[in-house]
């Protein structure tokens, strides 16, 4: 029998990174939310946040009606329902975000495919209801599934997708998008030292009062209440995309959310990857694509990038982490 996966699964099981911080001396503030199927949390320190958390709170909810595929009349639905036919008008940042999943697209060789939306609906990740699909529906949606047939145009301010029946899944950038957004809204409003945390996607701003560096719990796939250790970071941002997160088993088997576009099967060499990186939205995609591309093959594309670092576990347990990750990593906590 199936397990249903929950839409929204509890807190300690769904944020891939649990941050901790300690300052008795400066105030801070805190706003939680439930935004874009998972749970959004805004820490921010200092006099006078409460205008700018609002704010950021008010930001997530703009976004997630704008991305969020299932909702009746959202940017997203709009594209998918005219795939086929018409590009369709839509914001500047459903533009913006479009054309730099294409750019991940084209950078990891496909891994990371944001037209992979028919193969998880076969799956069921996007309804809840997990199922093994069977293999000819499997290589039907595939062939529905590429990047180079996604249209945009920032200067109309248009998206459109070249065939009938394609669909654009943004669950794999939206989250570090949006985080990236929040975190400018707190920034622009004078804000000095806060986190974003939206389902496991961290964005830090400043630094801890009092402190250089924010501490940021790695969890262990294999039981998300331990943690594997803890990240030391000064800045930037952090996602990490795990076999954990979203799945159902079958006769013993994991059937997880992170698919492989050339195969449309739960990529299976990783239990979960944590990106170190500049912004959220790179994190975020770069985590997704890592997982796909596997410890090997996404070892050395995180290598190969200037300011993106990675760790992986492998359904092993055995952890591989790039020399950057290694200098930030500790298995104790201070
Ligand atoms: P994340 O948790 O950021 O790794 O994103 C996983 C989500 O992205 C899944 O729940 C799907 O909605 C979608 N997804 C799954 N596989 C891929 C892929 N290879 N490329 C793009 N999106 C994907
Ligand atoms: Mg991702």
């Amino acid at each position: 029998m199936l397990s249903r996966p929950p839409r929204v699964l509890p807190t300690a099981v769904i944020l891939s990174l649990l941050f901790l911080s300690s300052c008795a001396s400066s105030p801070v503030q805190e706003r939680q939310m439930l935004v874009m199927d998972t749970i959004l949390r805004v820490v921010a320190y200092g006099r006078d946040v409460e205008a700018a958390l609002e704010a950021a709170l008010t930001e997530a909810r703009r976004l997630e009606a704008l991305w969020d595929r299932h909702r009746q009349g959202s940017e997203i639905w709009r594209v998918n329902r005219s795939a086929g036919s018409e590009p369709v008008s839509v914001s500047p940042e459903t533009v913006a975000l479009l054309q730099a999943a294409l750019q991940f697209a084209e950078l990891t060789g496909g891994a990371l495919d944001v037209t992979i939306g028919p193969v998880v609906d076969l799956w069921g990740f996007g309804s809840g209801e997990g199922r093994i699909p069977p293999g000819q529906l499997l290589r039907e949606a595939l062939h529905l599934v590429d990047y180079r047939k996604v249209r945009t145009d920032a200067e109309r301010g248009t998206v459109g997708l070249a065939e009938e029946g394609m669909s654009l899944d943004l669950g794999a950038v939206a989250k570090g998008a949006a985080v990236d957004a929040l975190w400018s809204v707190l920034k622009e409003a004078g804000v000095r030292s806060a986190l974003v945390d939206l389902g496991g996607n961290i964005r830090l701003l400043g630094s801890p009062p009092g402190r250089p560096e924010w501490l940021i719990g790695v969890q262990d796939p294999r039981d998300p209440s331990r943690l594997l250790g803890y990240l030391r970071l000064a800045g930037g941002a952090v996602a990490t995309s795990g076999d954990y997160q979203r799945y159902f088993m079958v006769g013993g088997r994991r059937y997880h959310h992170i698919l492989d576009p050339r195969t449309g099967w739960p990529a299976a060499e990783v239990a979960s990857v944590t990106v170190w990186a500049p912004t959220a939205l790179q994190a975020d995609a770069l985590s997704t694509a890592l997982f796909v591309l596997g410890p090997e093959r996404g070892y050395e594309m995180a290598c190969s990038l200037p300011g993106v670092e990675a760790l992986f576990v492998l359904p092993g347990g055995q952890v591989k982490l790039t020399p950057g990750m290694q200098s930030v990593f500790r298995v104790n906590p201070p």
